[in-house]
C-alpha cells in the first residue's frame, strides 16, 4: 500500500515521539538510532520517508536489498542488512557495501564471510545475532557462547569489524518474556564494551518500547511505520 506523506508523517511522529518517551527514562545521554525496516513496504514509501527526514533503512533479503539501493541510487540513503545470510549470496552483499549487516548468526558464517572480504579486499561493519530467548525458530548464537564467539571473530575474522550485538525479542504474549530476552542481550552487550561494541540492537514494531528501556542504542521499525 502506498501512504500519502501526511499518514507516513504522522506515523513517522508517533514512532519518534515513543522512542523519545522511553530512551528519556534510560537517561537524557541515551540516543537511540532508528533503523526502518521496509520490506513488506514499496519504493514510494521509502521516498516518502526520506523526504521526512528518515535516512536509515534496513532490508532482509540479499536481493531486495540491491533492487532498492540500485534503484534509489541517487539519495544518500543509509542500508541495513537485518535478515538471515545465505551463504550463496555473500560475494552479493559485499559488493553493496552495506553500512551495517546486523545479522552475523554463527561462526561458520563469519568464517565465510571473512575468507570473502579478504578475497574482495572489503571490510563489513557486522553486528553479533544473538538468540536470547533459545528459539527454534531463530537464528543466533546462544547467551552462553556468545562473547567466546564475539571474541573468537575479532580475533580471527579481521575484515569483520564487529560493532556489536542485535537480537529479536522472544516470540510471546509474556512481556516478561520478552523483556527477559532483552535483559539478556543487554548484559552481553555491556560486557561486550571493552571489545568496543557500541550498537545494542533490539526492538521491532511489537516492543521497541520495552527494548528501549532494557538499554537499546537501535531500533527496527516496519509494521508500525506503514499503517
Ligand atoms: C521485519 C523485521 C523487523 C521489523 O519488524 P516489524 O514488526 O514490522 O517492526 C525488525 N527486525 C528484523 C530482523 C526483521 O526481520
Amino acid at each position: 500500500m502506498i501512504l500519502d506523506k501526511e499518514q507516513l508523517r504522522a506515523n513517522l511522529d508517533e514512532v519518534i515521539w515513543n522512542i523519545e518517551e522511553a530512551r528519556i527514562t534510560v537517561s537524557e545521554h541515551h540516543i537511540v538510532k532508528l533503523v526502518t525496516v521496509t520490506k513488506y513496504t514499496e519504493l514510494e514509501n521509502i521516498q516518502t520517508l526520506y523526504e521526512l527526514g528518515q535516512r536509515a533503512f534496513g532490508e532482509n533479503q540479499v536481493q531486495q536489498l540491491k533492487e532498492r539501493m540500485t534503484e534509489l541510487e541517487e539519495l544518500p540513503l543509509e542500508w541495513h542488512m537485518i535478515g538471515t545470510l545465505q551463504k550463496n549470496k555473500i560475494n552479493n552483499l559485499i559488493d553493496l557495501r552495506p553500512a551495517l549487516m546486523q545479522s552475523l548468526d554463527s561462526i561458520e558464517l563469519a568464517q565465510e564471510l571473512n575468507k570473502k572480504l579478504e578475497a574482495k579486499e572489503a571490510k563489513m561493519n557486522c553486528l553479533l545475532q544473538i538468540n536470547a530467548a533459545k528459539e527454534e525458530s531463530k537464528s543466533g548464537v546462544s547467551a552462553e557462547e556468545a562473547i567466546d564467539i564475539y571474541q573468537e571473530i575479532r580475533e580471527n575474522c579481521p575484515n569483520i569489524n564487529l560493532k556489536g550485538v542485535m537480537t529479536i525479542g522472544a516470540h510471546s504474549e509474556d512481556t516478561k518474556l520478552i523483556q527477559q530476552s532483552f535483559e539478556t542481550t543487554h548484559s552481553i552487550y555491556e560486557k561486550l564494551g571493552k571489545e568496543g561494541a557500541t550498537v545494542c540492537s533490539m526492538g521491532m514494531s511489537g516492543d521497541y518500547r520495552l527494548a528501549i528501556k532494557c538499554g537499546s542504542n537501535l531500533v527496527r521499525i516496519g509494521s508500525a511505520l506503514f499503517k
